[in-house]
């Protein structure tokens, strides 16, 4: 639940092409739900996953004495082979099997579908599970046990743990629960394709800006995950840091060993979710008089649902802020939003650029059917679809105002989520040049 945050901004919030964005909202009152779904085993998952990344033991990579032909195998990691990139579990047929040297397989999904390969064993896993669910979690298994969460010191302050290749959780010293309870929810995302899409897009270091220092402990890093602040009263200004309490996406450059956070212009995203709390307490999102808390089952009082919202979908929701962060949509689209006429009117207050990166991201009005969506997130999961986002002015049944043109199909082809946002964008309502520009493929439309 991202949350948008009037344009008078702290002095932190700032945008350019090379910071990431950040919003806030105003969480209205609304009669707190009840819980939907049961709340995941995540203890018992998260312990899983902990000792499933630590010991490796759960999966043997392939010996060739263990391998017959005809036997269905696996690609754990992303392999390069004659200039071919085969995504991490394509699957295959063990198709030869020479005494010494590489072993012969014919891929059966993906890319390279029906190209055979050779390979050394050490490059494939045995599926052992027949098919269907068995496979799918020696397969999640697989994905885990090639990560192990490392841990690397900030000072005296505390950690931050690297718990998915690109992704850091700030762990303060005495809060690590917190690691804990992340690593859950990444793994219970990790567990749809969807979101074991969007965790491996902060791997993809290329592009993606990373802080400055990358001698220190936030190397490599793309995108950070930390707790709010506590609640405190302003010695001077006598007012709460409620605004500071709020689940969003923002921008770090990191801290300095004292734990002081860095604030250059080199800043990657950041997301504050609150720890979920012991079972019998509870916290607040931003100010308590909004009455938007947090419980053990995730999210209450949120206005948009009637539900107690589970914590792995408001962690991905802010998955995708980080994602279009990176990718300089939201920078770019708060550069041109007073340009942008969507043809029809948003209530007052409300920023159109924060209007139309909420469609982007839950999926809704101009964004419907984008691949990487919340709303892509909850059919997997099998949770209702989001059908508002108030504070942005997206009321039930709110429609975009534009269209896509003959012109606009064959833009973009080379990278699908560019064309996806792009398409989505020019639904949404942004002319041509304008959707061109905030996807990075083109110039900034005239004032
Ligand atoms: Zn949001």
């Amino acid at each position: 639940m991202h949350e948008h945050q009037p344009k008078s901004t702290p002095a932190w919030h700032h945008r350019d092409a090379t910071a990431s964005d950040s919003h806030t909202t105003q969480t209205s009152f609304f009669s707190p739900g009840t819980v939907q779904r049961k709340p995941e085993p995540f203890f018992a998952k998260s312990r899983h996953a902990i000792s499933a990344l630590s010991s490796q033991s759960i999966i043997q990579r392939a010996k060739r004495e263990d391998l017959a032909i005809g036997q269905s195998v696996y690609f754990p990691k992303k392999t390069v082979i004659k200039g071919w990139a085969i995504e991490p579990n394509t699957k295959g047929i063990v198709r030869l099997i020479p005494e010494q040297g590489d072993v012969e397989i014919e891929i059966t999904t993906g890319q390279f579908e029906k190209e055979t390969v050779k390979v050394g064993p050490g490059l494939i896993e045995i599926a052992t599970g027949e098919k269907g669910k068995e496979e799918d979690e020696l397969e999640a298994a697989a994905a885990m046990a090639e990560f192990e969460p490392n841990e690397r010191k900030i000072g005296e302050w505390g950690s931050i743990w690297e718990v998915r290749p690109g992704i850091g959780v700030e762990v303060p010293k005495g809060n690590e629960s917190y690691l804990e309870f992340i690593i859950g929810q990444l793994d219970i995302i990790g567990g749809t394709k969807t979101g074991k899409t969007m965790i491996e897009r902060f791997s993809e270091n290329g592009s993606f800006r990373k802080v400055k220092d990358q001698s220190g402990p936030y190397k490599d890093l793309t995108l950070i995950i930390g707790q709010p602040p506590e609640r405190q009263k302003d010695k001077i200004k006598k007012q709460f840091n409620d605004n500071l309490r709020v689940i969003k996406t923002g921008g770090t450059g990191g801290r300095k060993p004292s734990g002081q956070k860095i604030f250059g212009d080199q800043r990657i995203p950041e997301i504050i979710l609150h720890n979920r709390p012991e079972e019998g307490r509870e916290d607040y999102v931003g100010d308590p008089a909004k009455k938007v808390k947090v419980i053990p089952a995730g999210i209450t009082g949120h206005k948009d649902f009637y539900a107690t919202q589970p914590f792995d979908v408001i962690l991905y929701h802010e998955m995708v802020h980080a994602l279009v962060s990176q990718l300089g949509v939201s920078s770019r689209l708060a550069e041109i939003d007073t340009q942008i006429d969507l043809g029809y009117k948003i209530p007052e207050g409300i920023a159109v650029d924060d209007h139309v990166e909420e469609q982007l991201v839950v999926g809704i009005m101009g964004g419907l059917g984008l691949s990487f969506s919340e709303n892509a997130y909850r059919r997997e999961k099998e949770y209702e679809q989001r059908k508002t986002y108030k504070a942005v002015g997206i009321e039930e049944g709110s429609k975009s105002k534009g269209k896509l043109e003959d012109s606009d199909m064959d833009k973009l082809s080379e990278d699908t989520v560019l064309q996806e946002i792009y398409r989505a964008l020019r639904k949404a309502g942004l002319s041509e040049a304008q959707a061109l520009y905030v996807v990075g493929k083109g110039d900034k439309p005239g004032e």
